[in-house]
């Protein structure tokens, strides 16, 4: 299975390749017949068309102003029309009359270069608030593609920051930092730089936190200290509560229990009275890293419904790195709590969210390509920059399909063991079957020793503790070419693909310790016994006999070799 998944993996590549070269082709015709832009045309709003009956009368006073300025206007009039929609921008509503009136007045048709940067600035502000990844990369694209063309330096500065957030809520926290260097802030010179520069370092160490770089994380930090002697207001309030959360979010990571908590008692009250919001999601950051400190120091105060709550009520397209983390929570938290119905409940969830991030990279990956063709960007300065994006779109599009399809295919033919939550006798047989195409693959057999005992001296539900526990400590270790399996009661399979018969043999061994380590809450040792073989005409029947050995020249121990072939372990 592991075989096929990769030949998948090629096949994909194959097909995207495939199709980018007939976009590519197709694209060059389109240019060819006309000069228009290909992309502005067919920027997608969330709502393409609103509904004027259905508007707050907020919206309402908004749409009506707005329709009595003429068409031959907008051009004059642009920074009195954006200005008006202001008051819309932390609305979260499925009329998004905002974004609807600026797209009229960008397909206008009237506006100079300069107007056409500004709109699509506000733009793209007021769609971000949609939460729809896919439109905001799509503006953010086009902005930065003006700006270039206009030679806008803030502008260009502003559209690659947002570029990077992007990356930064799709789990693309290299590129994402990448992207954030490459803008080299200390040797420009703008207006406004100050509050640039200020923005471009919490999201430097934000990324960095996401990645557990403590060391980085503190660094950019420290940087914003000085800059922030000569704000004032709202927006130092809001600078304030961000860098205390992320600091907060670094000493819980470095097991700094004091710290951790200082950072969020001066960060609490801050955002407790913020009156006007600089940067989105304050809110969700301040929930996930409370929790956060809550599971890791105050475990009474965790609360799973609060995080069941935001992963429910979260837009999956947007909060992408926000979501991984509530689950991370969760799981953890089941996983001690040796709640596994709960955890396998959440696997369910997980699927789902899996399975968006899947969409909706594959959107951006697609959309990306025509944008670039259509731009021959590659032919311009910003090569690297783009290569570099492309290369993550690819891993993003590569990785996320892999442990989503491996998700899909133990799920959805029910191909997985509720109790350890890794692939049941099912997945092992078919999994088997596509490897024997093949011979490069050896197989371990293993079962617990003693087990009826296990159950008979403290209880079956004991029993169960210590199946699930196995299980999920094995599951920690499946990768591309190690796939295990609970293939009866007490019974599990390893399949080593592509490996090294030494090497299979030693994480065999290291399988064995693990096992004979783990610490349980009765006064035991439980240990294996198990059988492996290299790939024969019937594998699991040598494995089998090999198993049958161990156990009767007295258990914990694996037999790698037939006794009639000599050197029995
Ligand atoms: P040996 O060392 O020879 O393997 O001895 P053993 O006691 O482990 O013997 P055997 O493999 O025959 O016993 C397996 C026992 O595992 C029998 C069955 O009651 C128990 N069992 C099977 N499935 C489950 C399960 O899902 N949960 C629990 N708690 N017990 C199970
Ligand atoms: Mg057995
Ligand atoms: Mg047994």
């Amino acid at each position: 299975m592991k075989n096929k998944s990769y030949n998948n993996l090629v096949i994909l590549s194959i097909v995207l390749l495939t199709f980018s070269f007939i976009f590519f082709i197709i694209i060059k015709e389109n240019r060819l017949k006309e000069k228009e832009s290909f992309f502005l045309k067919n920027i997608t709003i969330s709502n393409d068309s609103i509904n004027i009956n259905n508007l707050t009368p907020l919206q309402k006073e908004v749409w009506d102003k707005f329709q009595q300025i003429p068409k031959s206007e907008y051009n004059s009039r642009y920074e009195e029309i954006a200005e008006n929609n202001r008051v819309l921008l932390n609305l979260r509503s499925k009329e998004n009359v905002g974004a609807y009136i600026l797209k009229q007045v960008l397909s206008s048709g009237n506006l100079s270069p300069k107007a056409e940067l500004f709109i699509l600035n506000k733009l793209r502000v007021l769609d971000a608030t949609s939460g729809n990844i896919v439109n905001s990369i799509k503006l953010t694209m086009e902005y930065l593609s003006l700006a270039e063309e206009l030679n806008s330096e803030p502008d260009i500065v502003r559209a690659k920051i947002a570029l990077s957030s992007i990356f930064n809520s799709l789990g693309g926290h290299e590129i994402s930092i990448k992207i954030l260097k490459d803008i080299d802030i200390e040797n420009k010179n703008f207006l406004d730089i100050s509050r640039t520069t200020i923005s471009l370092y919490l999201y430097l160490a934000e990324n960095f936190g996401f990645l557990n770089n403590t060391k980085e994380g503190f660094k950019y930090l420290n940087k914003i200290t000085p800059l922030l002697e000569n704000e004032c207001g709202n927006f130092k309030i809001n600078v304030l509560i961000l860098k205390n959360l992320l600091e907060a979010r670094l000493y819980i990571i470095s097991d700094n229990k004091e710290e951790a908590l200082k950072c969020l008692n001066t960060a609490n009250p801050l955002l407790d009275n913020l009156e006007k919001v600089f940067f989105t999601d304050l809110e969700n950051l301040r929930l996930l890293t409370m929790e956060n400190y809550y599971l890791k120091y105050e475990p009474s105060k965790f609360s799973p419904d609060a995080l069941k709550t935001f992963i429910k009520t979260s837009n999956y397209y947007g909060d992408i790195t926000f979501l991984k983390i509530a689950f991370k929570l969760l799981f953890k938290y089941y996983y001690e709590a040796n709640n596994f119905e709960e955890y396998t409940k959440l696997t369910k969830d997980y699927d789902q969210y899996l399975n968006r991030i899947n969409i909706a990279n594959n959107k951006v990956f697609s959309m990306y390509l025509i944008e670039n063709l259509e731009h021959e960007r590659f032919a311009k300065e910003n090569e690297k920059l783009y290569k570099n994006i492309t290369l993550l779109i690819v891993a993003m599009v590569l990785i996320l399909g892999a442990v989503y399809k491996r998700m899909v295919y133990l799920d959805k033919k029910s191909k997985i063991d509720t109790l350890t939550t890794i692939g049941n006798r099912l997945a092992f047989k078919e999994d088997l079957e596509n490897l024997k195409a093949n011979d490069e693959y050896s197989m371990l057999l293993f079962d617990i020793d003693n087990f009826k005992k296990i159950n008979d001296t403290y209880g079956h539900e004991f029993g169960d503790e210590v199946l699930s526990t196995i299980g999920k400590i094995l599951k920690t270790i499946e990768n591309k070419e190690i796939s295990i399996y609970r293939v009866g009661g007490e019974e599990f399979t390893i399949l080593f693909t592509h490996f090294n018969e030494n090497f299979a043999m030693e994480s065999c061994e290291y399988i064995r310790k693990s096992v004979e380590n783990i610490h349980w809450k009765h006064p035991i040792t439980v240990t294996i016994s198990g059988g492996f073989s290299k790939a024969t005409k019937n594998t699991y029947a040598e494995c089998d006999k090999r198993l049958y050995k161990a156990k009767g020249s007295g258990k914990n121990m694996i037999i790698y070799q037939d006794i009639d072939e000599g050197d029995v372990k």
